[in-house]
């Protein structure tokens, strides 16, 4: 049972995963649409359930064993529904055992820092997952895409110039790549939404008045550097999706279907760690037992000795 759903998992995020040493290009290679046909929007939250209740068990036997931490880094354009995502995928775990980060633009005190900083003093511990809401890829995409950015980070003139890009993709690599060694698997999704997707849910922010209060204007500003932003996704993809942490594009236009492949490849990951809950050793066995007893013994005359039993 447990395998057929294994399977099914990898079977439904195969195709979501990014060759590690392709090039991408986002707009031909991945289609903000996608969904196999065999999959329904009427089995879709029996489907987001099964997954939810997997990604719970896991989650709380990561936490006993301790010895494995989960960094998840969402990526996403405005409205391709990070928040919903992040809810969704939580449900059901212990909020004890995961810690969402979200960055927006860096403050002082974190410019006044090397740029991966502020992203290291978020990792969870062996046992947690963290979940980043933008990550360190904001590194090589916002401030890709505007350079002021970089100008505000203050770097010395030698860490400046063409090769910042290249450069900043392979220390993010060696950075996942240690982790990785030392035990934090790094989950990586995109959420792949389409301009008219967007368009649409912009305008669904202004003409309900319950959802007024999420719409940016600097949101639409920031659509009109839509083509810089496929380009710098692209490229970021095509140079970081490693062996150790390969990217997955969710494609985000069907809310419900995004969700599911969310919970699928963290799912993926966690099967793959495959956590046990600690086996006690027989010394403490023997001490148990004792504990045992001597509760047994102590029972009231009108009880079962172990009413558990
Ligand atoms: P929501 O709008 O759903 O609350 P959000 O993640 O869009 O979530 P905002 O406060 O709207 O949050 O935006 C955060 C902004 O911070 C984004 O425009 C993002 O590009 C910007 N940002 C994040 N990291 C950096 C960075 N390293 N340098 C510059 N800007 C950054
Ligand atoms: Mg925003």
């Amino acid at each position: 049972m447990a395998d057929t759903r294994a399977e099914r998992i990898t079977e439904l995020i195969g195709p979501l995963r990014v060759k590690p040493g392709s090039k991408v290009d986002l707009a031909r290679d991945f289609d903000p649409r996608y969904k196999p046909s065999q999959v329904k929007k009427a089995d879709g939250v029996e489907l987001l359930r099964a997954g939810i209740e997997l990604l719970a068990d896991y989650q709380a036997r990561l936490a006993a064993q301790q010895t494995y931490g989960v960094l998840v880094c969402l990526q996403a354009l405005d409205a391709a529904g990070k928040d919903g995502t992040i809810r969704h995928v939580m449900n059901g775990m212990n909020p004890q055992g995961v810690r969402v980060s979200s960055f927006k633009v860096p403050s002082a005190e974190e410019l006044d820092h090397d740029y991966l900083w502020r992203y290291v003093r978020r990792l969870p511990a062996r046992g947690e997952i963290g979940i980043f809401n933008r990550s360190h890829y904001e590194e090589v995409l916002v401030v890709r895409v505007h350079p002021e950015n970089l100008d505000r980070q203050r770097l010395p003139a030698q860490a400046r110039g063409n090769g910042v890009w290249d450069r900043r993709y392979r220390e993010i690599n060696d950075w996942e790549r240690y982790l990785t060694d030392n035990g934090f698997k790094v989950v990586k999704l995109f959420l792949n939404l389409s301009e008219e997707e967007q368009r649409v849910r912009f305008l669904k922010r202004i003409d309900v008045p319950d959802k007024n209060w999420k719409f940016s204007a600097a949101d639409i500003r920031e659509r009109e550097w839509w083509a810089d932003y496929q380009k710098a996704f692209s490229a970021m993809l095509s140079a970081t999706s490693t062996r150790w942490a390969p990217w997955y594009v969710i494609p985000a236009d069907r809310k419900w279907f995004a969700r599911i492949c969310a919970a699928g490849v963290l799912a993926h990951t966690l099967i793959e760690i495959d956590p046990r809950y600690p086996t006690v050793s027989p010394q403490k066995l023997r001490g148990l037992l004792a504990a045992k007893a001597e509760l047994e013994a102590q029972a009231p005359k009108s009880a079962a000795a172990d009413p558990c039993r």
